[in-house]
């Protein structure tokens, strides 16, 4: 089966984790020749499959910091997602503001980057999530749904929850409990990192988690059978990252112990798959899917309604599902 050629949704990708080693490597080199940056080559320091998370926080930082290299590097990762076959994106990212960028003039340049690459390339649809990191203050929370509002009509869909989950244990992610219900109340979409780690498990925080009425959940690893049944109940939608978890460390059992072997067969939630971070991973959607077929027995047929599961999850509106409808029936 080809795994390229299949349309493919992607609903749980990170912007700055989706950049390619070498695009990074492009903008360290514009940088470097004209004297803005005293960083190593990325390439050298970071070479392809050394995952290192503080090292590309440094780089992610040390190089998006100006227009020209949010514009390239946004191209650089919506033209991988499109070579890999994916018609529909959601890409979350944490807006930030550097000295040459305010964190609004950055949001605006990548709906911007957004809207020039799909007149260039109608299949792929790209849509935005903007993040809320769980070590941030809730006022900064509250000017990223203020930011995700100015925008919604310009393709901000959604908001999210992510960052160390070592942040905030217990139940504090609370804090964040007005902002998500206005977010809600609004209409966006709202998905969160869910029992990602064991310190983000606590049955303290997943019903905090769950009291903000979440469309979508990320990884999903740690959660309680209370939490699990509710889950299903909800029918929600699942963002599972099987290279990811497996790479880090994060589920045990290698491909087959990884709970999407448990969800699978779990009535009511639908599964998406995701990639997380591809630029950090290396494992395409394609291959996500490939993963799949070669470790849960999935044929062409399962293959196919699996990708169509996360129609029904997207952000994008009523008349982006027709459309991916028609697209993955045919
Ligand atoms: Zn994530």
């Amino acid at each position: 089966m080809d795994y390229v050629a299949l349309p493919k949704i992607e609903l749980h990708a990170h912007l700055t984790g989706s950049i390619s080693r070498k695009a990074l490597h492009e903008v360290w080199l514009r940088k470097k020749k004209n004297g803005e940056t005293d960083l190593e080559d990325p390439l050298v320091i970071m070479p392809e499959g050394k995952h290192d998370y503080n090292l590309e926080t440094t780089y992610i930082y040390g190089l998006l910091t100006d227009e020209e290299s949010v514009r390239y590097t946004a191209t650089s990762v919506l033209t991988d997602f499109l070579n890999d076959g994916v018609c529909y994106l959601e890409l979350r990212t944490t807006p930030r503001g550097t000295p040459l960028l305010t964190a609004e003039a950055y949001v605006s340049v990548l709906l911007s980057t957004i809207a020039t690459f799909e007149l260039e390339n109608p299949q792929l649809h790209t849509r935005l999530i903007l993040s809320v990191d769980r070590r941030h203050t809730p006022t900064m929370a509250a000017s990223t749904l203020a930011l995700a509002l100015a925008h919604s009509h310009e393709g901000v869909v959604g908001l999210d929850l992510c960052g160390d989950p070592t942040a905030k244990p217990g139940g504090a992610v609370a804090a964040f409990t007005p902002v998500f219900l206005e977010a809600k109340k609004k209409g966006l979409g709202i998905t969160v990192h869910f029992a990602e780690a064991e310190a983000s498990g606590s049955k303290e925080e997943l019903d905090v988690l769950l009291g903000w009425q979440p469309d979508r959940l990320g990884h999903v690893i740690w959660e309680d059978e209370a939490s699990k049944e509710e889950i299903a109940r909800r029918e929600l939608c699942l963002e599972l990252c099987l290279s990811c978890n497996v790479q880090a460390g994060m589920v045990r059992g290698g491909f087959e112990g990884h709970h999407f072997g448990a969800w699978k067969d779990i009535q009511g939630p639908k599964i998406s798959l995701g990639t997380d971070d591809v630029g950090v991973f290396g494992s395409p959607l394609s291959n996500e899917y490939r993963l799949v077929a070669e470790h849960f027995g999935f044929d062409r047929e399962a293959i196919c309604g699996l990708a169509r599961q996360g129609i029904e999850g997207i952000f994008g509106g009523e008349i982006e599902k027709d459309r991916l409808q028609s697209i993955m029936w045919e």
